[in-house]
């Protein structure tokens, strides 16, 4: 690769899926679904296409989604939005992520994130010139919690926007309400925009629930909250994102989206709009489903001989390969296709290098994220293959 984002090279998830493709191996590695959203929702693209809204939509988004969107937040959270100022449709959570890092932090700012960090994060606090801050999950007990004294020490007066991911990617950690009451804390105290990454708010196990930080007091007029379709309807190749937030952060994102992608795709906004408002029982269906794939997956980690990560939401669980005599988790990764037929990524794609060193820091440098969003069979296979690696 050439050019500003040279260290950022191809995408783990792109290099991932084609070492998968190449060997015909069961793709556990990028997150997506391999079954469709609600038939009432494919219906309704198809009928969009079919009748004519086939030219550009409204920058802003289509206004049947941006009401949807707004519907589903007062009904989810008690979060109150203007469709027509508070809401804007993006290309995917990843443009809403780059719209607001492009439309608000200004070059040499700083941006905070949890480590592991989604890795559009870093790319585009890259392109806009500002400076990548982290705060460390650290282990805790199978699971994760939020370092509170790294990110407290992360906060300087240069820090421009904290971005918060929970349920987050790859850990699969739901942050609790005491670790997000400090963040809302800190914002406040240093006057800092949220940006926070809710893609997989729907998607959370048993008795864990989330909450939206834009719902702590003092967080709403300084939280640009951002979801999307693709892990909530199973169209991760529809790309239908949003942003909601207070008007003026919210025209600052749609600055940059102008001139990001000028306008969203127009047939799949009111699709979105009809799945948000009538397919709620199918997300609960769905999230029932994802959970005992979870509990599947896990335990056929675990008998073939991984140590293996709780993970209370999203589509992903952390396993440790240690056991079966592997320290490096990219290494383990390029070889697994060839070796047993099945893609994973290494969770080293999430976090920075060590001081020093090409090789992440030894907490996360061993772990590999296996994704769970497949049909059962697809699950009883890939456990079977994993079995020969021992
Ligand atoms: N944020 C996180 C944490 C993700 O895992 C993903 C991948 N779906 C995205 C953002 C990107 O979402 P989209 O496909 O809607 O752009
Ligand atoms: N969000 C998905 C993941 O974490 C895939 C994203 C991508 O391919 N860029 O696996």
């Amino acid at each position: 690769l050439v050019g500003r984002l040279q260290p950022f090279a191809e995408t783990i998830f792109a290099e991932m899926s084609a070492l998968a493709a190449r060997h015909d191996a069961i793709n556990l590695g990028q997150g997506f679904p391999d079954t469709d959203g609600p038939a009432s929702m494919l219906s309704a693209a198809q009928e969009a296409i079919a009748t004519g809204h086939n030219q550009y939509p409204p920058g802003i988004g289509v206004a049947a989604l941006r009401e949807a969107v707004s519907e589903q937040q007062a009904r989810d959270y008690g979060l109150q939005y203007d469709p027509d100022t508070q809401v804007l449709i993006t290309v995917g959570a990843t443009e809403a992520i780059a719209g607001a890092v492009l439309g608000l932090v200004e070059p040499g700012r700083e941006v905070i994130m949890i480590e592991p960090y989604y890795d559009a994060y870093a790319a585009t606090v890259a392109l806009a010139g500002a400076v990548r801050r982290t705060a460390g999950l650290v282990p805790d007990g199978d699971g994760f919690r939020l370092d509170l004294d790294a990110l407290r020490a992360a906060f300087t007066s240069n820090t421009a926007a904290v971005i918060v991911n929970s349920p987050h990617n790859p850990t699969g950690t739901v942050l609790t309400d005491d670790e997000l009451a400090e963040i809302a804390r800190l914002c406040i105290a240093h006057d800092v925009v949220a940006i926070t990454d809710e893609v997989y708010e729907h998607l959370v196990f048993g008795e864990r629930t989330h909450r939206s930080l834009a719902t702590f007091d003092g967080m709403a007029e300084r939280t640009l909250r951002i979801s999307s379709a693709a892990k909530t309807f199973h169209v991760t190749g529809w790309k239908v994102g949003w942003i909601s937030g207070p008007a003026d952060l919210v025209a600052a994102a749609r600055g940059a989206k102008q001139y990001l992608s000028y306008v969203g795709s127009g047939p799949f906004q009111p699709a979105v709009a009809l799945a948000l408002r009538t397919e709620s029982a199918w997300v609960a269906d769905q999230t029932r489903d994802l959970a005992r794939r979870q509990v599947a997956l896990s335990a056929a980690l675990a008998d073939a001989g991984f140590g293996v990560h709780s993970t209370d939401g999203t589509y992903f669980v952390l396993a440790d390969p240690r056991p079966l005599g592997y320290t490096d988790g990219a290494a383990l990764c390029r070889a697994l296709p060839a070796r047993v037929g099945v893609a994973a990524v290494p969770a080293s794609a999430f976090v920075d290098p060590a001081p020093g060193h090409d090789r992440a820091n030894p907490q996360w440098d061993h772990l590999v994220r296996f994704a769970f969003c497949k049909q059962d069979d697809v699950i009883v296979e890939a456990a079977r293959r994993l079995r020969t690696l021992a």
